[in-house]
């Protein structure tokens, strides 16, 4: 959830287009504003015509990216098939989600667990900071159940009129031409008990890839790697009296013990908390974390019973490649998820619905084929749009996550209520907050004391070889 003040980090540029092997050929078509309940496009476009019937979109993946792709599609006159392997799927996830995403995404109440309205950062010496003292009575941060909010998105996305499959999409016959079709090859368990499913194929004219960190779609057009986190996360049913604790209130752990490179997090949900923790630089110790995280936790969850152990990779920074031709990756598939807070699902489903808005308009509303350029005009918006936060959460886990006394730093930052409320403000709302010039500078000099007052605190423990 870290998150910081984009104006005490100057100097940042936008990064250099990815690098891929395709040349542009096609001119960008002239942009036109999409209103995401209204996708009705005006352009003038010389891509030909699709006859006789609507764009043909496969979403791949029904996760917040392929849910929120697939309902744009569909609202915005592209003839959409989201395939999902598992209508069940439990995504291991802390579930954590901005304000933001709530309403831009109209998500109801009901779906929220818990509003959380304080977080305790909690130093490697166990020093507490309550960073939730300047939220607004109306501000807080949603925790969900990844089953139930990616099951909402689905449905959603079918009532806008998608066809949801039940599928696993096995692989991707690519086109000799620009108007060929994508040959999907998946395995349908639609209307199956059980059982190996049937085997299909299914013919469209572009593909999302939102099928998560082990995308498929990404290998099938050689996106290439990145480099990935492992998060593991225990979800423990505790006592009711010690459930009151955690009723709006989240904790984030740092240090050695709980993480070499990330945090340890308790976030409440419904009637259990989730407890976890991630590493790039050392997963072979994830559960030597987990355990530290547990017991830096132990008062508050005493008598709490397991109730379900998870593990995925999150990664660490866009693929090489995400866009191919007619091919786009959207959410995890393509590595949008944040350094530093681990954030990945507002991400997500923003990258879904940019993607596809990218998609209606270049077909103006699916009357015509699409190319890459098209696709192109998504990762143009995305990259303008969200770099600066990657690169800020980028920098911030450098200097604060290396050391115990860099983390004993930071935490001491966070009691500062002008950091908590410019953190809070970019966390919540995914936009740059507005500084205060005196306290941007008060800010600047007090990181620079803090990071000074961290080196000098290491070099004395590595002098005792603490
Ligand atoms: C332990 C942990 C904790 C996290 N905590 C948070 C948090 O608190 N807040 C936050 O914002 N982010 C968090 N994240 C990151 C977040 O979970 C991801 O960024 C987010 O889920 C990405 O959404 P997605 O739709 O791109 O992919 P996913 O959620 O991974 O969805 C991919 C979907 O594709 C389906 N699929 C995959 N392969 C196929 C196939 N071959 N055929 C058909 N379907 C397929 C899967 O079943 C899945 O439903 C956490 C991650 C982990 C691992």
């Amino acid at each position: 959830m870290a998150s910081i003040a984009l104006k005490t980090f100057i100097g940042l540029r936008h990064s250099t287009a990815e690098h891929n092997p395709i040349s542009l050929s096609t001119p960008l078509p002239p942009s036109s504003t999409i209103m995401h309940r209204k996708l009705r496009v005006n352009a003038s476009k010389s891509s030909p015509r699709v006859n006789g019937r609507n764009l043909r979109v496969a979403v791949i993946g029904g996760g917040p990216a392929g849910g929120a792709a697939a309902e744009t599609l569909a609202k915005g006159g592209v003839e959409t098939f989201l395939i999902e392997r598992k209508m069940d799927n439990c995504k291991p996830c802390g579930g954590a989600i901005p304000l933001c995403m709530v309403g831009e995404f109209d998500l109801p109440l009901d779906i929220i667990d818990r509003r959380v309205t304080k977080m305790k950062m909690i130093s490697p010496s166990n020093v507490a900071v309550d960073i939730g003292q300047t939220l607004q009575p109306h501000e807080y941060i949603g925790m969900v159940r990844r089953e139930v909010l990616d099951d909402y998105l689905r449905n959603r996305a079918a009532e806008s009129g998608a066809s949801v499959i039940n599928g696993l999409f096995l692989k991707m016959e690519l086109p000799n031409s620009s108007r060929d079709p994508y040959k999907l090859y998946y395995t349908a368990y639609e209307n199956k008990t059980g059982g190996s499913g049937e085997k299909k194929v299914l013919e469209v004219d572009a593909v999302i890839g939102a099928d998560g960190a082990n995308s498929r779609v990404a290998k099938s057009i050689n996106a290439g790697d990145y480099e990935y986190a492992i998060a593991f996360q225990e979800r423990i049913k505790i006592p009711d009296d010690k459930m009151v604790y955690y009723e709006d209130l989240a904790e984030m752990y740092v240090g050695d013990d709980v993480s070499p490179d990330f945090y340890g997090w308790v976030f409440p949900k419904c009637d259990h908390v989730a407890v976890g923790t991630g590493t790039v630089t050392h997963k072979g110790d994830i559960k030597k974390f987990q355990t530290a995280t547990r017991l830096r936790a132990k008062d508050k969850i005493l008598g709490g019973k397991i109730i379900r152990v998870e593990a995925h990779p999150i990664p660490e920074h866009p693929r090489p490649r995400r866009v191919l031709e007619r091919v786009a990756l959207v959410g995890d598939a393509a590595g949008y998820v944040t350094k530093c807070s681990g954030e990945g699902i507002y991400f997500a489903a923003k990258s879904g619905r940019m993607c596809a808005e990218a998609i209606v308009e270049g077909s103006e509303n699916g009357k015509r084929l699409i190319d890459e350029s098209d696709l192109r005009n998504y990762l143009e918006k995305w990259d303008k749009t969200y770099w600066p936060t990657y690169k800020v959460l980028d920098i911030l886990q450098k200097v604060f996550y290396r050391s115990n006394p860099a983390r004993e730093a930071f935490v001491e930052m966070c009691a500062d209520e002008y950091v908590q409320k410019m953190t809070f403000d970019s966390y919540l709302y995914k936009k740059v907050a507005p500084g205060n010039p005196i306290e941007d500078l008060k800010l600047a000099v007090n990181t620079i004391g803090s990071v000074f007052r961290a080196n000098a605190l290491r070099r004395e423990m590595d002098k005792l070889n603490v």
